[in-house]
């Protein structure tokens, strides 16, 4: 549904995108992740067609969004990152606007309306101004003019920033169910929404993309993923040092091994040896990775890792 490939957006001297490429298709989720200033708004504008690439090809359900911009809009809902809405009009106002504006009419554009009102919880504060409404409400009128003309592809910047925990929550729920029968691409900075929303996540720094895999994968690239942190009384780090790289930690001891395939195998010959030599085993844990040491370790500085 969305494929872009090797674009670029320069502003001046500066690449804000450089060389980009990746594709989702119906039924996936992608989350973007970077730190800020890395490229997201930026790649999402020239997806939506906001602002043409200074190189490299975008295109929509089969249309490239330059040559054929309307036919690639028309199954675009696109909630941008300061999202622009009318603080005078009442939010059913806004939403028969964002209707009509994409040809909706009559009894379809009341359809219309009674879904996105329904899905983003809007009910409560219909005939209410934009400017009067509290930021999760406000923000929920915006992600509800996204989906007014049920598009197949979403294209969402940082839908749940400035939302408290509940309505974040909220907002994922939506994004992994629409992620069913749609393609949808959201940018976030918070690492806990690749597990909670996204089936596939791209990790982009300073233009470029660093990292692609599902959850699982990116949280596997993680410098523990694979060790086994074992805590048993007389346990010895020289005995342990035969399976693997030993280091403490909090009175415990954590094995890497070499080869990060092998935790399950890893985490046996440990209780076996434990038995051997007669530790009395108190806990046993696999690390699963953390997405936020990968985050961290493939968008910074050199200079600053430690
Ligand atoms: P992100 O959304 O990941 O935080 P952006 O895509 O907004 O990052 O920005 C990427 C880089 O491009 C930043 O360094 C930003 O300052 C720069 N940039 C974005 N838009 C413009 C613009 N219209 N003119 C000049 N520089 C821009
Ligand atoms: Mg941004």
């Amino acid at each position: 549904m969305i494929r872009i490939e090797n674009l670029v957006k320069a502003f001046g001297a500066k690449r804000a995108v450089d060389g980009v490429s990746f594709a989702v298709e119906r039924g996936e989720v992608l989350g973007f992740l970077g730190p800020n200033g890395a490229g997201k708004s930026t790649t999402m504008r020239m997806i939506t067609g906001f602002f043409p690439p200074t190189s490299g090809r975008v295109s929509v359900g089969g249309h490239d969004v330059t040559e054929s911009p309307l036919a690639a809009k028309r199954l675009i809902g696109y909630l941008p990152e300061a999202a622009p809405s009318y603080p005078e009009m009442t939010v059913h106002g806004f939403l028969a606007f964002a209707a009509a504006m994409r040809g909706l009419a009559g009894e379809a554009r009341r359809k219309a309306i009674g879904r996105v009102v329904e899905l983003c919880f809007l009910g409560s504060v219909l005939h209410q101004s934009i400017d009067t409404l509290s930021k999760g409400y406000r923000h929920r009128t915006c992600l509800a003019q996204a989906l007014i003309h049920d598009p197949d592809v979403l294209i969402l910047d940082e839908p749940t920033d400035g939302l408290d925990p509940n309505q974040k929550h909220e907002v994922r729920n939506l994004i992994r169910e629409l992620g069913r029968t749609k393609a949808v691409v959201f940018s976030t900075h918070i690492l806990e929404e690749v597990d909670a929303a996204c089936s596939r996540a791209i990790i982009i720094d300073r233009g470029r993309i660093v990292a692609n895999g599902t959850p699982a994968e990116l949280r596997a690239m993680s410098a523990h993923a694979g060790a086994v942190t074992v805590h048993a009384a007389g346990a010895s780090a020289e005995k342990l040092a035969a399976l693997g790289r030993v280091e403490p930690v909090n009175g415990a001891f954590r094995i890497t091994p070499a080869d990060k395939g092998a935790s399950g195998q890893l985490a046996l010959a440990v209780v076996a040896l434990a038995q051997r030599e007669g530790w009395k085993l108190d806990a046993l844990r696999t690390e699963e990775g953390q997405l936020d040491e990968v985050f961290r370790s493939i968008t910074l500085p050199d200079t600053v890792k430690k």
